[in-house]
């Protein structure tokens, strides 16, 4: 039997020879994975920097300064919280922070590309609060802002959240500022997605038109997996602070924070500002591969980083899709196409994604390849000796890129 150490390894393995294009994955850098791997992961910190309740904290306190600090300078504001354990802890620390149960919250549904704690009927955020999702124009697939509008006029949400999972295009974070100050609510931005092209001006960013932002670290941002809480408000943030700390979390995981200040500063350098605009291109490079191979993408294209494919032209689920990909070594989610009723299991749609194929080197030549081994699969998805061969060409692909 392998032992955990030799799982972890194969898994290592298995990533360097598989495509992935898994939109929210990445590759941390040496640095990280290091960090992630020392000592600080026997500390705890409970507290905040200088007001700890245990001793011992000159390194932790130096190290989530240096978060803090860099948080605030990548995303332009200034107040910091780098504590939440993941992106759904964070999410909830902000509603514990501003909200009591059965207040109302506004955000995309999940079928339309949503995220579960943005008020989803099985999580605690729709379970507590009262949410009232808001949708995509069934034609166009953009967000509709006038509906968005009209929801927050008659049900004045305490909260209203921008930001999503499955949606290609650029957010008007304004927009959404409008219509909450113009109900009186908060407007929580959740930019987990899309964080990284914020960090470098690739996407607008939701400050000042947003109260709070939220995000993951561990999605294109590159970092270990955590959460950043940012505000410009004194008020609010001393709130979530509370809130994190002792409100939902005891001690802090401080490799993770480690981490998470080593991604912010490799963020602030030119050659990740590059690499965001890498991260555009390719995905349009990719998109185009597939719709000249006769998919379709949701929205016609992409603003950001992933593209949503709509495989009912070529008559094949995500799921069944899915699963012949990950044969040949390359890595894929199933996704629901927004108001088609197809099961959630067995959806019609596939996301991808090019944070991760970017950061190992990947440019538009090499996501024509992958559009036509994805090509190749789809003829031979019930043909396994196919899929095998498809595999060791994939593995031979990626020999050439490396960290
Ligand atoms: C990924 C994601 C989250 C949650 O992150 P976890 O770290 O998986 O809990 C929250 N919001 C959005 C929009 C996301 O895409």
């Amino acid at each position: 039997m392998d032992s955990i150490l030799e799982l972890a390894r194969k898994e290592s393995a298995r990533q360097h020879e598989t495509i992935r294009l898994i939109a929210s994955e990445n590759y941390v850098s040496r640095d990280i994975l290091e960090v992630l791997g020392t000592e600080l992961t026997n500390k705890y910190s409970e507290g905040y920097p200088t007001k700890r309740y245990y001793e011992g904290q000159e390194f932790t306190d130096a190290i989530e300064l240096r978060a803090i600090e860099a948080a605030k300078r990548v995303f332009g504001c200034n107040y910091a919280n780098v504590q939440a354990y993941s992106g759904s802890p964070a999410n909830l620390a902000v509603y514990f922070a501003l909200l009591n149960p059965g207040d109302t919250i506004m955000g995309l549904n999940l079928p339309s590309g949503g995220h579960l704690t943005h008020g989803f009927k099985v999580s605690i955020t729709g379970k507590w609060l009262n949410s009232v999702p808001y949708s995509i124009n069934p034609d166009t697939h953009l967000i509709d802002y006038d509906e968005v509008e009209r929801l927050a006029r008659e049900h004045k949400p305490k909260i209203i959240i921008s930001g999503h999972s499955a949606y290609p295009r650029q957010i008007d974070f304004e927009r959404f500022g409008k219509i909450a100050k113009e109900v009186g609510a908060l407007h929580m931005a959740d930019i987990a997605h899309i964080s990284g092209l914020v960090a470098t001006g690739e996407h607008p960013s939701p400050f000042p038109h947003a109260d709070i932002v939220t995000m993951t670290t561990h999605k294109i941002l590159r970092g270990p997996r955590g959460a950043l809480i940012l505000t410009n408000d004194e008020k609010l943030a001393k709130k979530i602070d509370k809130a994190v700390f002792p409100g939902l979390q005891g001690g802090p995981h401080m490799n993770n924070i480690a981490g998470i200040a080593i991604a912010l500063e490799e963020a602030m350098t030119q050659s990740y500002t590059t690499y965001t605009q890498q991260v555009k291109k390719n995905i349009k490079a990719l998109g185009e591969a597939l719709m000249e191979r006769g998919y379709d993408l949701f929205t016609g294209g992409t603003d950001n980083h992933l593209v949503l494919v709509d495989l009912r032209p070529k008559g094949i689920d995500g799921d069944t899709l899915g699963k012949a990909l990950i044969k040949a070594n390359i890595e894929t989610n199933k996704n629901a196409i927004p108001f088609d009723p197809a099961p959630p299991m067995k959806p019609n749609g596939i996301r991808l994604g090019t944070p991760a194929v970017t950061t190992i080197g990947m440019k538009e030549e090499h996501m024509v390849q992958i559009a036509e081994f994805i090509e190749q699969v789809y003829q031979n998805v019930d043909n396994d000796q196919a899929l095998a061969e498809i595999r060791e060409e994939v593995k031979q692909f990626m020999n050439k890129f490396s960290l």
